[in-house]
């Protein structure tokens, strides 16, 4: 019935008869070029018009009406998408280095406020949702409900709570989750997904950030990859998995997976199986690239890190040129924290400069943090497109980002569920 009455306001503010309850809390963004990302068009002096966490209606400013008390700001010179979504992300992240000596004995509370502070800061870069591939301690889960609850600032998490590690593989520390043999794997992710996770992590292949177990290696075997796909997808979660080996992936795909993380080393006979499959890659790209050399030696990552992370750099680079060329369906992610420093804007802006690099259009990059990451969440009906009826999740640019993506750069405005995180040009009426 809500539904009904919105749609119905909605068409009767489209014809310029905003009144009674649509009209009340209504913010008018006026003047700036609206992005349709599912088809590259933009409409330019546009009104978007925003009531509680919605998007209430869109048009010409000759065709819509504004509510007389709908509160105003002025877009003129900006260009809106809706708001950014990475689906690689580790708020809780401990490298290898200075900064895991520091944290070693974190306790849960001071690793709560640290995610807290983090994902303020993926918002304030323009980031509406995220998707947490593991993290440390459940604290993820907490955070997720509390920002629902509206107690902390933060974009949308889809998580998977803690990654399920088999013994020596990818992510062995202490204090991890082990799970070893198809029947620890699939209790492991049934507990993950009872305490609240939409996904689960799985680790199949060696990483960067573990030694031991080569970063190409299938380290799980068939027979796990197999029962935790299916225990997952019985419970209506997806599964993804960090892979860096083709032959893991291949196995992955064949057993039905969601999403492949990094996919440092791939060949096209397996990203062609997962483009007939559907299968999503989330590349991480800048992990490996140069850009993110400076926060490497910043945080005293050992040699024996940067090593493992230059092995890769090169096959990882060329992997992703052939998932674009291939027509596999990419969802963006940095693994690290969106908004990190890099080359004189930040990981988020980066990885999706370097799509443009390694061969997609713009727009195809821009899809690639909207409109696809929201397909791949199945968030379409809500995320992903600046639509009626969808969440008011708004970014505002002060270029159009289909001529350059580089015009991520510049992001200006936040605006989550209808709230405004931030409006640098915001000046207080004299
Ligand atoms: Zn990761």
């Amino acid at each position: 019935m809500k539904r009904l009455t919105k749609l119905l306001s909605t068409a009767l503010c489209a014809l310029g008869l905003c009144w009674g309850a649509a009209a009340q809390s209504v913010t008018a963004l006026v003047g700036g070029n609206i992005v349709h990302v599912a088809n590259g068009e933009i409409a330019s002096d546009a009104v978007l018009l925003v009531e509680d966490d919605r998007i209430l209606a869109m048009g010409s400013r000759a065709s819509l009406a504004i509510p007389e008390d709908a509160t105003r700001i002025d877009m003129t010179g900006r260009w809106l998408i809706p708001g950014l979504m990475n689906m690689h992300v580790h708020p809780g992240l401990i490298l290898p280095g200075k900064l895991a000596a520091e944290l070693a004995r974190e306790t849960d509370a001071a690793l709560s406020l640290r995610m807290a502070h983090a994902v303020r800061g993926m918002l304030h870069a323009g980031v509406t949702t995220i998707r947490i591939p593991g993290d440390r301690r459940h604290a993820d889960l907490a955070l997720a409900r509390s920002i629902e609850r509206g107690e902390s600032e933060g974009p949308r998490i889809y998580s998977s709570g803690m990654p399920l590690v088999i013994t020596g593989g990818h992510g062995s520390e202490a204090g991890v989750l082990y799970a070893d043999g198809p029947d620890e794997l699939v209790k492991a992710a049934r507990q993950q997904i009872s305490l609240g996770a939409s996904w689960v992590k799985i680790l199949i292949s060696g990483g960067i950030a573990t030694q031991g177990g080569g970063i190409g290696e299938a380290l799980m075997t068939p027979e796990e990859i197999n029962a935790v796909v299916d225990a997952a997808h019985r419970f209506g979660a997806k599964v993804a998995a960090h892979s860096g080996s083709p032959a893991a992936t291949s196995v992955a795909v064949d057993a039905g997976i969601d999403s492949i993380e990094h996919g440092y080393t791939l060949d096209r006979e397996t990203l062609r199986k997962m483009k007939r499959a559907g299968t999503w890659l989330v590349p991480t790209i800048v992990v490996s690239q140069p850009a993110t050399e400076e926060f490497f030696e910043r945080i005293g990552s050992p040699p024996w890190y940067l090593q493992r992370r230059a092995s890769v750099g090169k096959l990882h680079w060329e992997a992703l040129r052939m998932a674009i060329d291939e027509g596999v369906s990419i969802a963006l992610g940095t693994d690290g924290l969106p908004q990190e420093p890099a080359q004189g804007t930040n990981w988020m802006v980066r990885e999706a400069e370097y799509y443009v690099e390694a061969g997609m259009t713009p727009l195809e990059a821009l899809q690639s943090a909207t409109l696809k990451t929201a397909e791949m969440l199945e968030a379409s009906a809500d995320s992903g497109t600046l639509e009626p009826g969808k969440y008011a999740d708004i970014v505002a640019l002060k270029a159009n980002p289909l001529d350059d993506i580089g015009a991520l750069r510049g992001i200006d405005f936040v605006m989550k569920g209808g709230v405004v995180y931030r409006d640098d040009s915001f000046r207080a009426p004299r």
